[in-house]
């Protein structure tokens, strides 16, 4: 991105509600929100207000996404203001996300499964005529339900929803509007500031009851009205009946693979969107000697993704890179993609690259494709699990309750006050 087009990101990103993509303003939000996560927070989380009153949520999702922020701060900012039972809440809403990362972690092929059910759906849209005039209507905010319209739009103007919308939207796009869940997970991705491979596909499949299976999220009317404030009153306009989606075979989950190494000696350090945070990477002995980015959201699906998750995700890239250069001295680089990877690897001279562990999802999609250039030119890669990662993940097997009865030993183990 040049330097004029990052500056117009910046315009229109600090124009909407969420804070902007900086480490920075993601310190500066939370710091303003610690007060508001204790019983506040359980009392009004639900109500969504409308764009211009979020003061009851974070908006911290997108900087949590791209590690702007990590979920041990959230925690400990948390912790810091509240007794553990006050915040309860709170922590464990960030725990959602970790279980999410932990169980898509595991089961790989649920991944690969939606991205073939995407790439069919766009493929259908192609040729069936009926199909593309309904997702058209969806998602330009066209089929006569105004929620439903005014979250579409929404959607598309701010990269962001709020977690009961998100929840109402993706229930009517699958049981009232009968279109495809993967095309509706798809264009929430391809919009969302904090468009997560985990989070996103696994709620929406949550919601059409695929996860906990027989199991599904209908929304209702009357519970719209309520926790809209009565801003919207669908009535008679939602099939509040439908049944759950047809349940496949549970994926078997399969065992995390080990950690990798800790690296040594001089490295050069890959910083991605999955982990915006370089300067407190795990290092071990290993000395950074040159660092690079490089961004993929457009392998987020096979349409164009929206302008905010992009810019959302560019701009988070260009902050942690000027981080990198300042914690570890070193030149910086942002790459046109992971294709040049390989190729800038071998040009500093380290024989080892560093970068976040990317979890499921394009990025380690993309590291995956670099592999073998990499290898060709004598460089091995390691992939940073960070201690909170390793700490929850392992646990996230089954349901969320497994993960939620072992909040309080997981924190300890990772050094929080008990
Ligand atoms: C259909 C659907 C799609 C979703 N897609 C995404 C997505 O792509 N990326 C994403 O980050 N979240 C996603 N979520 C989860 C949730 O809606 C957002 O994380 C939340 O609305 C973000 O707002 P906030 O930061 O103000 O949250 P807060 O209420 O302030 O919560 C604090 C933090 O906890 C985490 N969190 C809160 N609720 C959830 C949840 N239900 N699941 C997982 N993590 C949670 C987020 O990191 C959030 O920043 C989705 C939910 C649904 C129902």
């Amino acid at each position: 991105m040049s330097g004029a087009s990052a500056r117009a990101a910046h315009d229109h990103i600090e124009a909407m509600t969420l804070p902007e993509p900086t480490r920075a303003a993601a310190l500066a939000r939370l710091e303003a929100f610690a007060p508001a996560m204790g019983r506040a927070y359980a009392a009004t989380r639900n109500h969504d207000r409308g764009p211009d009153d979020r003061g009851n949520v974070s908006l911290l999702s997108p900087h949590v996404r791209h590690r702007l922020v990590t979920e041990q701060e959230l925690v400990s900012a948390a912790l810091a203001r509240h007794s553990a039972s006050a915040c309860e809440k709170f922590v464990q809403e960030v725990f959602w996300r970790s279980y999410w990362k932990g169980w898509l972690e595991q089961r790989p092929s649920v991944w690969a499964d939606y991205r073939a059910r995407v790439a069919e759906g766009v493929a259908a849209l192609a040729t069936e005529g009926g199909l593309r005039r309904a997702y058209e209507d969806a998602v330009s905010g066209r089929t006569g339900i105004d929620c439903f319209d005014a979250w579409a739009r929404e959607l598309a103007e701010d990269g962001y929803l709020h977690n009961h919308a998100r929840m109402w939207f993706a229930s009517i796009w699958i049981f009232t509007l009968r279109l495809p869940w993967t095309l509706g997970a798809d264009f929430t991705y391809r919009h969302f500031a904090d468009g997560d491979a985990a989070s996103n596909t696994l709620s929406w499949r949550w919601v059409a009851g695929l996860h906990t299976q027989g199991k599904h999220y209908l929304a209702r009317a009357a519970n719209i009205a309520e926790y809209t404030g009565g801003r919207f009153d669908p009535r008679g306009e939602l099939d509040e009946r439908a049944p759950p989606l047809e349940a496949e075979r549970p994926a078997p989950a399969m065992p995390l693979p080990p950690p990798d190494p800790a690296p040594e000696g001089d490295v050069a350090l890959l910083v991605t969107e999955e982990d915006c945070l370089p300067e407190t990477l795990p290092l071990g002995r290993a000395r950074v000697i040159a660092a690079a980015g490089a961004v993929c959201t457009a392998a987020r699906s096979p349409l164009p993704v929206g302008p905010i998750a992009e810019r959302f995700a560019s701009c988070a890239l260009d902050d942690a890179l000027a981080r990198a250069g300042a914690a570890f001295g070193v030149s910086l680089e942002r790459l046109g993609g992971f294709d040049d990877v390989a190729g800038w690897a071998a040009a500093t001279g380290a024989r080892t690259l560093v970068t976040a562990h990317a979890p499921v999802g394009p990025v380690a999609e993309a590291l995956a494709r670099a592999g073998p250039a990499l290898a060709a030119r004598g460089i091995r890669l390691r992939r940073l699990r960070r201690a909170w990662d390793s700490a929850v993940w392992p646990h996230a097997t089954r349901g969320f309750f497994q993960v939620k009865a072992r909040i309080p030993a997981i924190l300890r183990a990772l050094g929080n006050p008990a």
